[in-house]
């Protein structure tokens, strides 16, 4: 299928409010951020997209969920290539 290939893509971005720290810095599917107001996080949140301040790229931890989701997705390759 054609989105195995956009599925290996993704970028991440800082989402307040999504989070006890103010916000959390989610992954989403794509090639990048292109000014939408909403979008679905890879670890399945319907979240408000915002362009984020250098102190958001900061503050915000990563979301383990997100950074979970992509590892595991990743190892498949690993083991074709190992195979
Ligand atoms: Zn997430």
């Amino acid at each position: 299928m054609a989105t195995e290939y956009a599925a290996n893509r993704h970028y991440w971005l800082p989402i307040p409010g999504a989070g006890d720290i103010g916000g959390t810095r989610h992954a989403f599917r794509g090639l990048r951020w292109e000014g939408q107001s909403s979008g679905s996080t890879v670890c399945g949140q319907e979240v408000a997209m915002a362009k984020p301040s250098e102190m958001d790229w900061c503050l915000f931890p990563t979301c383990q969920l997100c950074n979970g989701i992509l590892v595991a997705e990743q190892r498949p390759d690993d083991r074709r290539e190992g195979a």
